[in-house]
């Protein structure tokens, strides 16, 4: 199997700038055994590529294309490959959908030129863009396999990494299996993360790496090729251990687990039992929990204290030390935690006190939340917050931070 890249671009000619894309190219495919033949640089110029077309196609086995996918006339890599190839060129609705949605969250008005970018050949593999619009693709025509990339490197590397290899490794029946792992965190934002295991996320090509933030959690993705299940998790294992070793306080579960069910397991396992005082969250922690099937052996009860009156009256929280304190204290969640807890007898007690939003709360900062976790015999443990999001979102991710707190 032999390789050619074609990097297309006037600007690599007039030395504007360093063809960095042969040299990422050339070595991932090195590290997954495609020998790469050539490299070849042509200019922003129909004519000149079909000359190469014709010359590569002839000597190498896979072309890979990058550059000239974009909107404007410079860009005219797809529209001479397809003549070359004989076939046409139509609109890929996922992608165009994709560069519609892009407009829309910029804010900025679509022109008719950009729908070009959802353009790809009849029939090909399309390779989607996950860092830009224009989406990469890939087409057999005569045993030789074309595969077309966008020229900016933060788009073609993720895409070469995460779409092209693995159509290569497929098509050259090199793969039989892909397998993933996925790691779940809380309590450290997307960013945060990649930017911790920066050097991971750097070097990866088996397993893959893939961040993704979802509502409820962060969340990494590591999949693996290899010839069977049991190697590629074995390909896992290191880099998941790695990855453990620099943010493992954040991982929570993986795979299916949600805060929830790991709470659940936990106390179910343990066979504790627990009750909850809830002043901000109003119920959702207790919510949370009894989404689980099997926690009624666990979940007592709970009592929601939203004003002091009731936090003094329910649980007879001492109204001196809400005066020297405040409801959004260390003090007070402890209090709760701990009154609860002897009040509903069970073996853990949590309380939950803060000012959820959108305005402060008892002087506190609006997002300002305080979780008590009292277990067992032990003095009340206690954290603090400090959420940014709407009311609502403060609420649930208070909700789910005790949960977090409480497994950890
Ligand atoms: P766009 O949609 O941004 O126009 P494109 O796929 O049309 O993308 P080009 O217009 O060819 O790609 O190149 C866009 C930019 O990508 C270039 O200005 C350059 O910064 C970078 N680039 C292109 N080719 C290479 C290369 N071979 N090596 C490194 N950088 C490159
Ligand atoms: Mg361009």
């Amino acid at each position: 199997m032999k390789a050619e890249i074609i990097a297309v671009g006037s600007e690599l000619l007039l030395g504007q700038i360093t063809n960095t894309n042969a040299k990422f190219i050339s070595a991932k495919l090195a590290e997954n055994g495609i020998d790469v033949h050539y490299q070849t640089v042509v200019g922003d110029n129909p004519a000149r590529l079909d000359e190469v077309l014709e010359i590569a196609k002839k000597r190498a086995d896979v072309l890979i294309f990058t550059g000239g996918l974009g909107p404007t006339k410079d860009d005219m890599t797809k529209e001479t490959i397809v003549k070359h190839l004989g076939t046409t060129l139509v609109s890929d609705d996922e992608a165009l959908l994709y560069i519609q949605q892009y407009f829309e969250r910029s804010g900025r008005e679509m022109t008719e030129n950009n729908k070009k970018q959802a353009l790809v050949f009849k029939g090909a593999t399309v390779l989607p863009n996950r860092k830009g619009m224009a989406p990469g693709m890939a087409v057999e025509k005569d045993g030789v396999r074309y595969v077309l990339l966008p020229g900016p490197p933060h788009e073609m590397e993720p895409m070469f990494i995460d779409e092209a290899i693995p159509y290569l490794l497929g098509v050259l029946g090199k793969i039989e299996v892909i397998t993933s792992r996925v790691l779940k965190f809380y309590g450290i934002g997307e960013a945060e993360l990649e930017y911790r295991i920066q050097p991971i996320l750097e070097r990866q090509t088996n397993p893959t790496v893939a961040p993704l933030a979802t509502s409820d959690a962060v969340t990494l993705r590591l999949t693996a090729k290899a010839e069977s299940i049991d190697e590629a998790l074995k390909l896992i294992a290191p880099v998941e251990e790695e990855i453990r070793s620099i943010v493992g306080e954040y991982i929570f579960g993986t795979d299916e687990d949600t805060l929830a069910s790991k709470a659940a397991d936990l106390l179910i396992g343990k066979g504790w039992t627990i009750s909850a005082a809830e002043s901000l969250t109003a119920g959702l922690f207790m919510a949370e929990l009894a989404g689980e099937s099997g926690i009624s052996s666990s979940l007592e009860g709970g009592v929601v204290v939203y004003n002091e009156r009731t936090k003094t009256e329910q649980l007879g929280i001492d109204t001196d030390l809400l005066d020297e304190f405040g409801v959004v204290s260390a003090e007070c969640a402890a209090a709760l935690a701990a009154n609860v807890k002897r009040k509903f007898g069970t073996d853990i007690g949590v309380g939950l006190t803060g000012a959820a939003g959108p305005d402060p709360h008892d002087g506190k900062p609006s997002g300002t939340v305080w979780i008590g976790i009292a277990m067992k015999d032990m003095e009340p443990e206690t954290y603090k917050l400090l959420l940014s999001g709407s009311r609502n979102v403060n609420r649930l991710r208070a909700a789910r931070f005790a949960l977090f707190y409480l497994i950890k």
